[in-house]
């Protein structure tokens, strides 16, 4: 009797579980101290993954927490939330926005609620407003249900070019150095920790994205904008916590070997058909490099013939 009542009671937990299943997706790893990355799905986004298909930053401090990154969707929020609550009990003062990406912003209505402040670009803001309802009718395509309470929420606080605050006796030093993957992408960078969050501007692991909201022109600068930070600990878009070194392997050298094998293809008369067959290969480790190399080979033909 004993045994079927531990097993039904078991079999009741795990149908309660659904919320908590869904946070530990998020892969919570420890940078520095009192910093965090919290990792997501390289993979597309799926209603499994609430739009959270990304790499999300958590610094705590004595008068509250930071978040780099408000999730996907208002339910990508709260489970990125609920993995936080596994980190700290401070509450989240500030969430910055990275960039325009739906997973830079489409949480923001959530922590909102909750009594943050959320920080973006004016680049990102513009973005987010131009693009908006059409991030929005594809994650109801790919997340269905689970785009739920979701509706688009922009910063409390803007600036142009950069933005210092200051909390818990911690500087963070928001930077926008130039349109990257989206036109207002931004970096955090906390001195005191050593660490930058670069959102989009990096990607280690996977593949990148060029898409049409991209500059394959102004991103390697925008990388070089992270890499002077020197930092020590580098929290990416996507992928776990790296190194500066890594970082460079996988996004700057990625984005110089397009431009010099797309731009060889443009002084050779090539046509944009030709683009996806140039030479990739040296970055087939890249997670998603099969589905996404092509298209970055298209897109940057596309903008590049305009240089
Ligand atoms: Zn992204």
């Amino acid at each position: 009797m004993a045994v079927g009542m531990i097993r039904a009671l078991l079999g009741l937990a795990f149908l309660a579980l659904p919320a908590a299943a869904r946070a530990q997706a998020l892969d919570v790893r420890p940078v520095a101290q009192d910093v965090w990355a919290i990792v997501g799905e390289k993979a597309q986004r799926s209603p499994e993954n609430l739009a959270n298909n990304a790499t999300f930053g958590l610094v705590v401090t004595e008068e509250g927490a930071v978040l780099i990154d408000p999730g996907g969707s208002w339910r990508g929020a709260e489970a990125l939330h609920e993995t936080i609550r596994g980190v700290t009990d401070r509450p989240v003062t500030h969430v910055v926005n990275t960039g325009g990406q739906d997973h830079r912003w489409l949480g923001n209505g959530y922590w909102q609620a909750q009594g943050a402040t959320v920080i973006a670009s004016e680049a990102a803001v513009a973005d987010q407003q131009a693009r908006g309802s059409m991030q929005l009718s594809a994650l109801s395509q790919l997340i269905g249900d689970a785009l739920a309470g979701t509706e688009p929420a922009h910063a409390d606080v803007t600036f142009t070019d950069a933005y210092t605050f200051e909390l818990g006796g911690l500087t963070f030093e928001i930077v926008h150095p130039g349109p990257a993957h989206t036109p207002g992408d931004a970096f955090v960078r906390v001195p005191a920790r050593d660490t930058v969050f670069t959102g989009d501007i990096v990607y280690v692991e996977r593949i990148l994205g060029v898409g049409d909201q991209s500059s394959i022109s102004a991103w390697p600068a925008a990388f070089e904008a992270v890499a002077a930070t020197g930092a020590a600990h580098v929290v990416p878009g996507h992928g776990g916590p790296t190194t500066m070194a890594r970082a460079r392997a996988d996004t700057y050298d990625y984005l110089m070997n397009l431009r010099m094998r797309i731009g060889a293809l443009i002084d050779a008369g090539g046509d944009i058909t030709d683009a996806p067959q140039v030479d990739q290969s040296a970055f087939a480790y890249l997670e998603q490099f099969e589905a996404l190399a092509g298209r970055n080979a298209q897109t940057a033909f596309q903008q590049m013939e305009w240089e």
